[in-house]
């Protein structure tokens, strides 16, 4: 049993809290993190891993403020990615594909899902001609069109792990049972008798900032689950990553990532199935995944692919239901933070959120450290991949 204290404690480590604490230390603050089991352990390691840079939201029916956050995050991921300064060092990243696909299915609304495509087409998308189409597309019919777009995509776990081995060994494993204030900051109790005093306290545990928020005494109703019945196909015949075309609806016919289990490459597949499919078995998403793959890729022989599927809830600050424009960070009480990023892509504006809030209260750090409890917890591992 011991005690801490430090300028801000993080709690929650996926994307969110992992890109917030490196954002910390940069900006010269004290800061720790605590996971309570693996790092991304919750919707970061499900993401699709696509980094968003606004085709899919310049859809019909997306806000435009939407893909405006998203193109602006574009510069801080390229250098990040690049190794560059003003972004953790991702440079080991695995990018899984430099470019995502945009096809229309070529059945009898083809022509008008080709209109709906042409207006994402002013959005940096480029129609692929046939002779260049990648070999999955080979058997595809007349009607069939492709686009792509540079958005990229990457294996969510390789993110996690080059995060983590970014923060210094700030990341810990610890279990929070109590949150109570003292003088202008906050005490946190952890399970098994070490107190952690500081500062501020930033929530970045995607759904379990609910749970939190409720042991802080904070306001009620700051989040919303938004849940998806995802499929997991194993054992797909080649790699795709991309987006099938819907006309008159705000959300792809059917979203497809490919990644790899147990040495069999899978096909990780969201959007509107996966929506619609909260209230169904796992036997009737099974079928209505078949049935979406049979209308976009209808050339395509899956008998040999076998079938996962499992209940994920998108957490995200309260916005009606509907996708927030952007990240959100909001006090849930003097001195708690709480930060949903709403898409994987905008973690790093989820991470100047807080950096802006820390100071528009005066939170600036500096007041002395303690550190012995902290260091004594152990360093997380990264959470399984599921796709
Ligand atoms: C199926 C799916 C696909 C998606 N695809 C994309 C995509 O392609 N592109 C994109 O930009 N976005 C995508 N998103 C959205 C994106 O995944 C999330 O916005 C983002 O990962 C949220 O990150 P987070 O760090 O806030 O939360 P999480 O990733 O959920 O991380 C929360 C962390 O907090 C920990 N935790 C929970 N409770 C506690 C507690 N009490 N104490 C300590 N730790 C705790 C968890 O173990 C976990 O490690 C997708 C989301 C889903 C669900």
């Amino acid at each position: 049993m011991g005690g801490s204290r430090c300028d801000v404690l993080v709690v929650g480590g996926g994307v969110c809290g992992l890109w917030t604490l490196w954002s910390l230390l940069e900006a010269g603050y004290d800061a720790w993190l605590l996971e309570r089991s693996a790092l991304g352990d919750g919707q970061t390691i499900a993401s699709q891993g696509i980094l968003h840079a606004g085709a899919k939201y310049r859809l019909p029916g997306n806000a435009v403020d939407a893909s405006r956050a998203v193109a602006e995050v574009q510069e801080i991921w390229c250098a990040g990615l690049g190794g560059g300064a003003g972004a953790p060092d991702l440079a080991r990243v695995r990018v899984l594909s430099r470019r995502t696909l945009l096809w229309t299915t070529g059945s009898v609304g083809s022509r008008l899902a080709a209109a709906g495509a042409s207006r994402v087409m002013r959005s940096g998308v480029e129609r692929v001609e046939r002779g260049a189409w990648p070999a999955g597309f080979g058997g595809a019919g007349a009607g069939v069109e492709l686009f792509e777009t540079p958005e990229m995509v990457l294996d969510p776990a390789s993110l996690v792990e080059v995060l983590r081995d970014g923060v210094s060994g700030r990341a810990r494993v610890g279990r929070v049972i109590g949150l109570g204030t003292r003088d202008s900051g906050v005490v946190v109790e952890l399970e098994g008798g070490d107190r952690v005093a500081c500062d501020a306290l930033v929530l970045t545990a995607g759904a379990g900032n609910e749970g939190l928020i409720g042991l802080a005494g904070g306001k009620p109703g700051l989040m919303q689950r938004r849940p998806l019945h995802q499929v997991v196909a194993i054992g797909a015949p080649f790699d795709l990553h991309g987006h099938c075309l819907q006309l008159s609806l705000d959300k792809p016919a059917l979203t497809v990532t490919t990644g790899e289990l147990a040495g069999e490459r899978t096909w990780y597949l969201g959007g509107g199935p996966a929506e619609e499919g909260v209230g169904r078995s796992r036997e009737d998403q099974i079928g209505a995944a078949r049935a979406a793959l049979a209308r976009c890729l209808p050339w395509v022989d899956l008998s040999g692919v076998r079938f996962e599927t499992f209940l994920i809830d998108r957490a995200e600050g309260e916005h009606g239901g509907k996708r927030p424009d952007d990240a959100v960070a909001v006090w849930a009480r003097e001195g708690v933070l709480a930060v949903w990023p709403t898409k994987l892509v905008l973690a790093p504006r989820a991470a100047t959120q807080v950096l802006d809030r820390l100071r528009e209260r005066g939170i600036r750090g500096g007041g002395g450290r303690v550190d012995e409890a902290l260091r004594s917890l152990a360093e997380p591992g990264v959470a399984a991949r599921v796709w």
